[in-house]
């Protein structure tokens, strides 16, 4: 068991990097610098286990995903990633060595890929509960806002949705390799979610939309934060979705049809661009190496109708009862 000073002295005073005038992990704040003409994007999210991820998680995984959250929401504001502290409550049970090397091994791993730098943190006894805080820089007044969606323009998604949901399935059901809906893929995007950074920076950068949100909580849900706060409708085509063969078979065998558009853990990016930028979208996709698929329309919201309309292959809505995870 290891005392407070001790545990960040061995395990994350290693992830600390700054530069030779800034301050990191030793003081009572870290000091760090700004680059000009940049407007600072803050996040935060906590992770609770047995709520946020199974109890018997890897602690890898758990820094992984903690750490991936957050870039996420980073990726979502076209941000380039700066910096990250952490606020990490441990019981008993993960005071010990194994764990917390597995953990930073995680949150190492990951910081290196995304070029985010480790500034400090907080360490308290309790029940665990992981707090990351990550900031980044975006070019001043260019962040990518969910209120900034335009009337007819293109809905687009990145990667697979449901992939997330389907994994956390398989963990709880503990599906059989021969099982409907098991799918080794879906387990890895659940613990491992690569959040979407370069396709976020490049969407800014080349100026090809200015509107995402990161999908969290389920893809309906999300896209209807756009809709909300740019007060528009949508329209959105079920069969375009890119939902893997594993997602549609559960959905079949659930008799979910929205199964894989209302679970979370995507951690994808959904945003919206104009029409008449569909071919550079294309050639980013191909460039990145990130599926990117077209799936529905924005439209004027008459303020009475639903804002948010999935049609199938027939031209039929589809029943949206329940949009998205919900923690209340
Ligand atoms: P204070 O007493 O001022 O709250 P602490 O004793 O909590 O400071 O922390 C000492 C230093 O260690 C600070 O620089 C803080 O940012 C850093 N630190 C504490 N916990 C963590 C952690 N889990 N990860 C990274 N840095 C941490
Ligand atoms: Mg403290």
């Amino acid at each position: 068991m290891s005392h407070e000073f001790e545990l960040i002295t061995q395990y994350f005073q290693p992830l600390c990097s700054v530069e030779s005038n800034e301050v990191g992990i030793g003081d009572d704040g870290a000091v760090l610098n700004c680059p000009a003409n940049h407007q600072l994007v803050v996040v935060t999210d906590t992770l609770i286990a047995g709520r946020h991820f199974p109890l018997d998680t890897d602690s890898y995984d758990m820094a992984w995903k903690s750490l991936a959250v957050n870039l996420s929401d980073l990726a979502a504001m076209g941000a380039q990633p700066a910096f990250y502290s952490l606020a990490l409550t441990l019981s008993p049970l993960e005071n010990n060595q194994a764990w917390l090397k597995s953990f930073s091994s995680g949150l190492k791993a990951l910081s290196e890929q995304a070029g985010i730098r480790l500034i400090g943190g907080d360490t308290t006894q309790g029940a665990l509960s992981i707090t990351i805080t990550a900031q980044g820089w975006v070019p001043q007044g260019k962040a990518l806002l969910r209120s900034k969606a335009s009337v007819d323009a293109d809905i687009y998604v990145s990667g697979q949705l449901g992939d997330g949901g389907l994994g956390l399935v398989n963990v709880l059901q503990k599906l059989a390799p021969d099982a409907i809906g098991y799918s080794e893929q879906a387990i890895e995007k659940l613990n491992r979610p690569v959040p979407r950074l370069s396709l976020g920076q490049a969407l800014l950068e080349q100026g090809l939309s200015v509107s995402a949100v990161d999908i969290s909580d389920g893809f309906l849900a999300d896209l209807n934060h756009i809709l909300n706060a740019s007060n528009l409708a949508a329209v959105v085509e079920y069969d375009a979705l890119p939902l893997s063969a594993a997602i549609k078979d559960w959905a079949r065998y659930t008799q979910n049809p929205l199964f894989g558009l209302n679970t979370g853990d995507d951690f994808e990016l959904c945003f919206i661009a104009l029409p008449e930028q569909a071919k550079q979208i294309q050639t980013l996709s191909q460039m990145l190496g990130v599926a990117i698929t077209k799936v529905g329309q924005t439209q004027v919201w008459d303020g009475q109708s639903e804002r948010l309309m999935v049609l199938n292959g027939l031209g039929e809505k589809l029943a949206l009862d329940v949009l998205g995870y919900q923690h209340f």
